[in-house]
């Protein structure tokens, strides 16, 4: 299949999970693909952006820098893959949204940065929402409070939740932490906190996006499904 078809099949997997949706009440029905390009190239790119696609998600900071002067201004760039303090100066110059923040110490470095070049960074949380000691995150039982210290800093606008799920060959082995994750989300929600614009939940990737859907993502990052294996 081609990649414009692949892209085809998601999009129509993401609209059929949004009819399966109950009891849901993010804003909006919408879903965001974040069409996920880590190991593809810049005319790879071009062609899921020709087809519509129109935010995409880089895992690391070198290999986006190298990319981001040869696309599309209005391309929106997600960052999925876990930050180093030190990459931080370089992240906050080119990506509009940021999911993998998940320390205190992450968070003063993207605030001083942001700061600095005038700008308001949004980020999500990364949950660790399985308590894996291989993933990166903050655990369940932490992210209110890390929420909360977030909403004092300037510079940094809390726009939301991101988790990455356990892989299982049963994605419907998952389904309880994606649910889980959008209670996690609604209580935050329901604080109020200041300085916050919450308004993503982004969880599913190509094994389990369309559980992740029904259960209240409202963005999703799929790479495999729409360009195939990657070549590392
Ligand atoms: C690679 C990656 C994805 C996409 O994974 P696929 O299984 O290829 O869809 C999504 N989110 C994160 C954080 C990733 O690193």
């Amino acid at each position: 299949m081609l990649i414009t078809e692949k892209l085809q099949a998601v999009l129509h997997n993401i609209s059929a999970a949004i009819t399966r949706r109950t009891g849901k009440f993010l804003t909006g029905q919408q879903v965001k693909l974040v069409a996920v390009t880590k190991n593809h190239s810049v005319p790879t790119i071009q062609q899921v952006v020709a087809a519509g696609v129109s935010a995409i998600g880089e895992n690391r900071v070198q290999e986006a820098l190298g990319k981001h002067p040869a696309l599309d201004t209005n391309l929106e760039w997600h960052l999925i893959g876990h930050l180093q303090t030190n990459k931080v100066k370089q992240a906050v110059s080119i990506f509009d949204l940021i999911h993998s923040v998940d320390s205190e110490r992450l968070v003063n470095e993207i605030n001083r940065f942001a700061q600095k070049i005038g700008k308001v960074q949004d980020i999500l949380i990364q949950v660790n929402v399985a308590d894996e000691d291989t993933k990166f995150g903050i655990s369940p039982s932490d992210t209110l409070q890390f929420a909360k210290l977030i909403s004092h800093m300037p510079n940094i606008r809390l726009c939301g939740l991101m988790t990455i799920a356990p892989y299982c060959e049963n994605a419907e082995a998952v389904r309880p932490l994606f649910r889980e994750m959008y209670y996690l989300y609604e209580e935050i929600n329901l604080l109020n906190l200041p300085n916050t614009n919450l308004k993503w939940l982004s969880m599913g990737m190509t094994n389990d996006y369309t559980i992740a859907i029904e259960e209240g993502a409202n963005l999703v990052r799929i790479g495999t499904a729409i360009f195939g294996n990657r070549e590392y």
